[in-house]
């Protein structure tokens, strides 16, 4: 998913919308703005692309200086409008709208606790368990409700919230998720508006620079009085997840303080340097191979050219929920340019195999357009356990990386040869060079390529008692 935050703009549910717009491909199913004005809140969501939900009539609708936003991307709860976000909850404290990126593991049974407290939840998504948690809690000031309910959950967060005259952001003690604060400089001396956004990229539309990330572990609050801000949870070794490198950040974002470009290139070049094989042409499977591709044209010096055309108006494939559509998608999304491809050695690089069954149609399309050879490499290692922190990977059942020798992949998606980025090469691409602020390899989830993963099963509800 991806979420938006707009603090102290009078334009804030349109630069929320603009926002959400570059922030798409983290979740195409439904999208939500949630906007005040002081006194009320105002929400609208609806299933489909920001661009279609969000007419300039629907914008009019959601006034005031203050906005948070969602664009969904179901992993838990089913995709349906009830579970597109924000999330309002009204409580005592007042409303609380909320919108999450990640997810929460280990609940138990907290849901049955808080609604044994009068709690009544509207959807099946986990993360209404967060506001929820924050409506229930004792504590005397919204941002102690906040910071107990916060350090009672587990698994990925990164979200914002939202009252009817303040702005919140926080993320979870490992950082799984980005989080980025950015700020606009105020006109004629009125004072700046504060935004946060999933990536960086989202700053660029709006003229905002980039502040800082929110870091893991903490809470930020912007009121009248200006920003604060509150560890909540500290101790946990940081594991942001490697995969928002590999595959679902967008490459023109910083995240983690690293260029995810900059990784992606490194990958390329890292996987030429450890599988290269003799060939005429490097060709990049659009768009998430396109970086690594480079880096790798770059680095074994054989030319580098589209020999796939992508059908742009075809969103992410992986990310449509079912394989039926997943299946016709490839096809839809994907051609050969015929003549580039026609008696040539092919070396096809692509993010990731999860299926195979894409990889597979890729393999056959390249070369029924005449490729003589066709060798696949992959920008990081075979993907053996599923996500539990927010990305939607499928069981290992449905994993072949979990199912298959190596030969056997290469053998099912029908490649002359086929080879996976090593794990250190992985982080070490996310790592090296100058804007790798304080990461190490050490700073990662890598539990989809290793099955170890960073959180323990604690069950939430010895740690609620105290909280409900
Ligand atoms: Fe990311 Fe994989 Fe870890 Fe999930 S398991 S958070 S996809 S690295
Ligand atoms: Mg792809």
């Amino acid at each position: 998913c991806g979420v938006m935050a707009v603090y102290n703009h009078p334009d804030a549910a349109r630069l929320t919308y603009w926002g959400l717009y570059s922030l798409q491909h983290r979740g195409q199913e439904s999208g939500g703005i949630a906007s005040a004005d002081g006194e009320q809140v105002y929400d609208r969501k609806g299933m489909g692309l920001v661009s279609e939900i969000f007419t300039d009539d629907v914008l009019k609708q959601l006034p005031g200086h203050q906005a948070i936003g969602h664009t969904r991307y179901s992993t838990t709860g089913d995709s349906a409008l009830l579970n597109a976000q924000p999330i309002s909850v009204e409580s005592t404290k007042g409303l609380i709208a909320i919108a999450h990126n990640g997810n929460l593991i280990n609940l138990g049974t907290a849901k049955e606790r808080l609604e044994r407290d009068g709690a009544i939840f509207q959807t099946t998504s986990d993360s209404e368990i967060i506001v929820q948690l924050i409506a229930h809690s004792k504590c005397s000031t919204l941002i102690d409700c906040m910071a107990e309910a916060l350090s009672a959950v587990d698994g990925a967060f990164s979200i914002v919230m939202m009252t009817r005259n303040r702005i919140f952001a926080a993320r979870d003690p490992r950082g799984f998720r980005p989080l980025s604060m950015g700020r606009i400089a105020g006109k004629d001396g009125a004072p700046d508006s504060f935004v946060f956004a999933s990536e960086t990229c989202a700053f660029d539309l709006l003229h905002a620079t980039y502040e800082r990330d929110v870091e893991p572990g903490e809470l930020v609050m912007v009121s009248e009085e200006g920003v604060t801000s509150r560890i909540f949870s500290k101790g946990v070794p940081q594991a942001s997840c490697i995969f928002e490198h590999v595959y679902f950040a967008r490459p023109d974002s910083r995240i983690y303080g690293r260029w995810v470009q900059q990784s992606r290139e490194e990958m390329g070049r890292q996987l030429a340097r450890e599988s290269g094989v003799p060939a005429d042409l490097v060709v990049p499977v659009p768009d998430s191979g396109v970086t690594a591709a480079l880096g790798y044209a770059a680095e074994s010096g054989i030319p580098f050219n589209f020999g796939l055309i992508r059908n742009h108006y075809v969103g992410r494939t992986f990310i449509e929920p079912t394989q039926r559509v997943r299946d016709f998608g490839v096809r839809m999304k994907l051609n050969p340019s015929r003549h580039l491809l026609e008696g040539k050695r092919v070396i096809l690089i692509d993010d990731s195999i999860i299926r195979g069954t894409t990889s597979r149609k890729i393999v056959r399309m390249v070369r029924a357009a005449g490729a003589t050879e066709v060798h696949m490499r992959i920008s990081c290692p075979p993907t053996i356990s599923p996500c539990f922190y927010g990305v939607d990977t499928p069981s290992k059942e449905h994993l072949i990386a979990a199912q298959k020798s190596l030969e056997e992949i290469r053998e099912y998606i029908e490649a002359d040869s086929l080879a996976y980025l090593s794990l250190i090469g992985l982080t070490h691409s996310c790592t090296k060079g100058e804007t790798a602020d304080g990461l190490s390899p050490g700073s990662f989830c890598t539990a989809c390529y290793t099955g170890d993963y960073p959180s323990q099963q604690i069950d939430v509800t010895e740690i609620l008692p105290a909280v409900a």
